[in-house]
């Protein structure tokens, strides 16, 4: 009964849909709606065949004088031949009401964009001073703190910091979906650059007893990248294989030889592993294999869609491979910047 219910609810509104689009320009016009020109095509055979039918019977040769004839005798042709207008009108309609809902989804889309990229700019200045002040009072310029003082502080610090993370990552989603996130591509030595995540990764990959091995080729070519935005892919993809791996465990960074276009780049790890079915999905915003309630790891699931959308832009392309209880390897590609002109 329930059902029914919904079912008729959904229905008055399918056909309040229609009937509005009915009102609307956009449902008569063959150039802007395609729909509409579908429906007189799919409409036009109806009035040949009826009259076909006719001439055929009654074997009298087709001109124009008969065709009236024979629709004066019979007036249900009339009926046929307002088929393609009828049909036209009614997919124009379908076309329109499609053509609504698209605007509708495009502007709440704009106002989501707008909103996350408001509220992460806001949350981001007093976040800035909450940092500011911890510093200054961590350098004992407003008096000396103790040492359970300066705990409590370091604690607020690095809780900060990781909000900080978080806004950062709502606004890189948000520039993205509003098409506003470039790259800006140089030669890039990725050495420097894996040297860089390791490092900023180590006291991390201590805490979680996990061994950092960087096995990249000495002889690494320089790649086109945004050197800032490459950083950021390396330390999200050795950042998660900290966070997923076990105690004990190893992170392992390679890289495919010189002689190529593309040089490949890979993070493996000896961690939990991700189910097969999941290895698409990972790199949707917002998605976490684990999104229970009782999930014992951080984050909000953003830092894969953005990884992904960075090395996008970089003309590369980025996957995963996995087995569950041995370990997971995410692979990107990059151009090789002796052997590929920048694109
Ligand atoms: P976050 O780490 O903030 O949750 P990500 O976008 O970086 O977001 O990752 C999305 C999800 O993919 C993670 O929540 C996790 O379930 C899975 N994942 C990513 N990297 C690994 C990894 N190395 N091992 C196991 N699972 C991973």
């Amino acid at each position: 009964m329930d059902r029914l219910f919904i079912d008729v609810k959904s229905l008055a509104q399918i056909i309040k849909e229609f009937l509005r689009a009915l009102g609307q320009k956009h449902t008569y016009n063959i150039f802007k709606n395609w729909y509409c020109l579908f429906g007189i095509m799919w409409g036009i055979p109806i009035p040949i065949v009826t009259i076909g039918i006719d001439f055929y019977s009654s074997r009298i040769p087709v001109t124009l004088s008969h065709i009236i004839k024979i629709m004066l005798a019979n007036p249900l042709h009339f009926f046929f031949f307002l088929h393609p207008i009828f049909f036209g009108i009614v997919f124009g309609a379908m076309g329109t009401v499609r053509y609504n809902k698209q605007q509708k989804i495009e502007e709440l889309d704009r106002v989501k964009s707008n909103f996350l990229s408001m509220v992460s700019h806001e949350l981001r200045t007093p976040l800035t001073t909450i940092q500011g002040y911890i510093s200054f009072l961590l350098t004992e310029k407003t008096g000396t703190i103790n040492q359970k003082q300066r705990e409590c502080l370091k604690i607020s610090g690095e809780s900060a910091d990781l909000l900080n993370h978080l806004i950062e990552e709502l606004l890189d989603l948000s520039k993205i979906e509003c098409g506003g996130f470039k790259v800006h591509l140089a030669r890039v030595d990725m050495l420097e650059v894996v040297h860089k995540a390791v490092a900023s990764l180590q006291v991390y990959a201590a805490q979680q007893e996990v061994r950092l091995e960087n096995n990249l080729p000495k002889d690494l070519p320089p790649v086109w990248a945004d050197q800032e935005r490459i950083l950021q892919v390396m330390t999200n993809l050795l950042g998660n294989a900290i966070k997923f791996n076990r105690k004990g465990g190893v992170v392992d960074i390679t890289a495919s030889g010189p002689r190529k276009e593309k040089v490949a780049f890979s993070v493996s790890d000896t961690g939990m592993g991700i189910p097969e079915d999941k290895l698409d999905m990972i790199f949707d915003k917002f998605y976490q294999v684990d999104s229970s309630g009782k999930r014992k790891y951080g984050g909000c699931g953003l830092g894969l869609a953005i990884s992904k959308s960075i090395i996008e832009l970089h003309g590369g392309k980025v996957r995963a491979e996995s087995k569950i209880g041995i370990g997971s390897k995410f692979h990107f590609e990059l151009l090789n910047a002796t052997l590929a002109p920048r694109p």
